[in-house]
């Protein structure tokens, strides 16, 4: 008889983080099928249909690890030029991100560094990163532009990030941010830049199907309210996707701006109130929040996570890697870094970078070990899963599996 299954994982523990049952949908000794790139059955090793030899042609015995589905980035800028490593080590003796912003070093910085550098630069040093990332459960990642603010170096921030999925076998939704700062040279003509975002640069990038979706930073040292949304209606006209840097120095109403405009995520939110909140929950827009960048900014206002539980807003986490406010590349170091700052339990911060992450992507194909979705997994070496959340700096992850194939992030091509 034909084996029914490409691979079958026994000796598992899986957290399938389906919720409504155990704490994360946990099921031990479990087992796990894929067929096609896709979970095919999964659930207690006892219950198999029939002799497990039988049913795959391949048969892995976790050892008794941990599986959880390959966790999803929804939150980054890991494709930029040069580092920033001289802006640390000025923060680090004091000085604020709103004065590095106003003092030209900042974002512009790293602009200036990303125009320089050509497209095989970028891609190298980004790979880099998105190894790091992979080899410790990543398997879906968001990849912005935003460091090039000229239509050239937005659209070439755009096509690395589209290699960076290709070359690296995951996946990879990018995410169009020429909207991050108004570049020097229309410093006295905003106006005229935000033009060039609506009338040039989305229009290119969705004729040309670079990005997946349109962000803005919406902020006192950004782009207005006003700016934003004029932003985001250009979006929408071209029919991309919405999100928005919300709210993260002030209550500029950014939240309330994303959820008007029905966009899949509002990121930051340390400063958002009651309203914002409220209009997130009825637009259905995720609170994506980002630990990394309260930590690297020795921030002191934590994101409203009572008011998010209690308006329901699902909320994800993301390592925001970038190189001026969050150089972090992991994802188990953002789920300690919520739980510790912020009282995120584990299992929300799981969910947070699973199921959750997955919405604010808008995938509906992963998130959660269940019977048809994409069976990306990734491995651990914990004794159960709030460990993840656990340790700090520790490698836990055992390995990933994208689309039902062990994938070794350091011998992909490239
Ligand atoms: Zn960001």
């Amino acid at each position: 008889m034909m084996p029914s299954y490409d691979t079958l994982w026994v000796n598992a523990r899986l957290a399938t983080m389906t919720p409504g049952g155990a704490p994360y949908g946990a099921i031990e000794d479990g087992a796990l099928a894929a067929r096609d790139g896709a979970i095919a059955w999964l659930g207690p090793r006892a219950e198999l249909p029939q002799a497990e030899q039988t049913l795959a042609a391949r048969i892995v015995d976790a050892g008794g690890r941990w599986i959880t589905p390959g966790l999803i980035d929804p939150h980054t800028h890991v494709v930029f030029g040069g580092d920033r490593i001289a802006d640390f080590t000025r923060r680090v003796a004091g000085e604020s991100y709103v004065d590095a912003a106003q003092g030209g070093s900042g974002i512009a910085f790293t602009v200036a560094q990303t125009r320089a550098a050509d497209e095989a630069t970028l891609f190298a040093a980004a790979a880099a990163r998105v190894r790091t990332m992979i080899a410790s459960g990543t398997t879906t990642l968001e990849v912005k532009s935003g460091y090039g603010l000229d239509v050239e170096t937005e659209l070439r921030l755009l096509r690395v990030g589209r290699r960076l999925g290709d070359v690296l076998g995951i996946t990879v939704r990018t995410t169009y941010l020429g909207a991050h700062t108004i570049p020097a040279e229309y410093a006295d003509r905003r106006s005229a830049y935000v033009d060039l975002v609506c009338t040039t640069m989305i229009p290119r990038v969705a004729r040309e199907r670079l990005a997946d979706a349109v962000d803005v930073f919406c902020e006192t040292i950004a782009f207005t309210p006003a700016e934003s949304a004029r932003i985001l209606a250009a979006a929408r006209v071209n029919e991309l996707a919405v999100k928005v840097h919300a709210d993260q120095i002030a209550d500029s109403g950014g939240a309330a701006l994303a959820a008007a405009h029905a966009a899949l995520s509002a990121d930051h939110l340390e400063h958002t109130g009651p309203g914002g909140v409220a209009a997130l929950a009825t637009a259905g827009t995720v609170a994506v929040l980002l630990p990394g960048a309260y930590h690297y900014l020795r921030e002191t206002v934590a994101p409203p996570l009572d008011l998010l539980r209690a308006q329901r807003v699902p909320f994800a986490l993301a390592t925001d890697c970038n190189p001026g406010t969050s150089p972090v590349c992991t994802l188990p170091t953002a789920l300690n870094l919520a739980c510790v700052y912020w009282g995120v339990t584990p299992e929300e911060a799981l969910t947070g970078v699973t199921r959750n992450a997955a919405r604010a992507l808008g995938l509906g194909d992963r998130g959660e070990l269940r019977v048809g979705a994409r069976c990306d997994l990734a491995l651990w070496d914990v004794a159960q899963p709030a460990e993840l959340c656990y340790w700090l700096g520790a490698h836990r992850c055992a390995g990933v599996v994208v689309a039902g194939r062990e994938l070794d992030p350091y011998r992909s091509a490239g």
